[in-house]
């Protein structure tokens, strides 16, 4: 997939000779998002710039390794995950590079990437309350510091501590309040659990749906792919639960987001179709697009939400740098495991 030294003044003579694609004018991209949610712009990518991007997707954890095992020889150029923490978790294993954009700096929300450029967002997911409307009322919920309210024994749903995007939301728990704080938060939220954790986030929807608890914490996307679906039995899912968006009160620090988002790996040998396709995929067109396929709010302002989700309204969400959700990640595991969380 390489452009050998050998081809390269050959097809760079034929590129001044003609507007053709050139083959090997090429950037290669590990996605750990499904195909059918990135190829379609990539596609038109290569129509814009006649750039071929080659495409492998894998599980976040697989694609990483992958990047970390093949070091220097890695084809990579760009690598697409999801969640703030494992992005960090890329750059801390070296597997990524600082690039330089003035149109990156002007289109992403200095929030919404790593404060030395190794990674920018792509799109941002709310983790937010699901209530079940015939039994709780949105009075009645109001910060994700009043979940650890005894109030809510027996009545939460949520997954495990094992996964990440809950201990991303630690991860800004911990920014908000001090350690000892946190941790009083995390022993009330855990007593407050109906069930032990099992399952993803949609499967917690599906259980304040059926009655097996009143609210929890999901990723907006979950919700609105249930709202999409054409699957009646989804459809009513969607219908019994309410979205409550935390944090919103006056001078209060708004609801947890976090990010799908990519960087260049360290060993690009095509760094600048690889910043040449980033920008592309913050171009208005490709955030309208990658927001609606993905039930996802876009990164640059301006672009209209997913229509899934534009009926909830809008809301404030918390401005920290998500750099900061890597950082505490450690610590906010260990936290999670003293309050015994499963
Ligand atoms: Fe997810």
């Amino acid at each position: 997939m390489k452009k050998t030294a050998l081809a390269l003044p050959v097809l760079a003579l034929m590129s001044l000779l003609s507007n053709t694609v050139i083959a090997s004018d090429e950037v290669n991209l590990y996605s750990a998002r499904q195909e059918a949610l990135i190829l379609p712009l990539l596609v038109n990518f290569t129509k814009e710039t006649g750039v071929m991007v080659n495409l492998i997707t894998g599980s976040d954890d697989q694609l990483l390794r992958r990047l970390q095992v093949e070091g220097d020889a890695s084809p990579a150029d760009l690598f697409i995950t999801v969640d703030a923490g494992r992005l960090h978790r890329a750059k801390e294993a070296g597997v990524l590079q600082p690039i330089e954009s003035d149109v990156l700096t002007e289109k992403v929300p200095s929030n919404l990437k790593n404060v030395d450029n190794y990674w920018y967002s792509l799109s941002q997911r709310a983790r937010v309350i699901f209530y079940a409307k015939d039994r709780v009322t949105p009075e009645e919920l109001s910060t994700y510091e009043d979940l650890a309210d005894p109030k809510w024994k027996g009545r939460l749903c949520i997954r495990s501590s094992g996964n990440i995007y809950n201990q991303s939301l630690v991860g800004s728990m911990l920014e908000a309040a001090d350690e000892a704080h946190t941790q009083e938060w995390l022993n009330g939220l855990v007593k407050n659990f109906a069930r032990p954790p099992v399952g993803g986030d949609t499967d917690q929807l599906k259980a304040v749906a059926a009655g097996e608890c009143d609210i929890t914490v999901a990723n907006t996307y979950y919700f609105g792919r249930l709202v999409n679906s054409k699957k009646a039995e989804s459809q009513a899912v969607a219908e019994k639960l309410g979205v409550f968006w935390p944090n919103q009160g006056k001078g209060d620090r708004g609801a947890h987001v976090n990010v799908s988002g990519i960087g260049v790996t360290a060993s690009s040998e095509n760094k600048e179709n690889a910043i040449k396709l980033i920008e592309f995929l913050l171009s208005d067109k490709s955030q309208t697009w990658y927001a609606e396929i993905n039930n996802e709010y876009p990164v640059v302002n301006g672009i209209s939400p997913p229509s899934s989700l534009a009926q909830y309204g809008e809301f404030k969400s918390d401005q920290l740098n998500l750099t900061k959700l890597g950082e505490n990640n450690r610590r906010a595991v260990e936290m999670m495991d003293i309050a015994g969380w499963k």
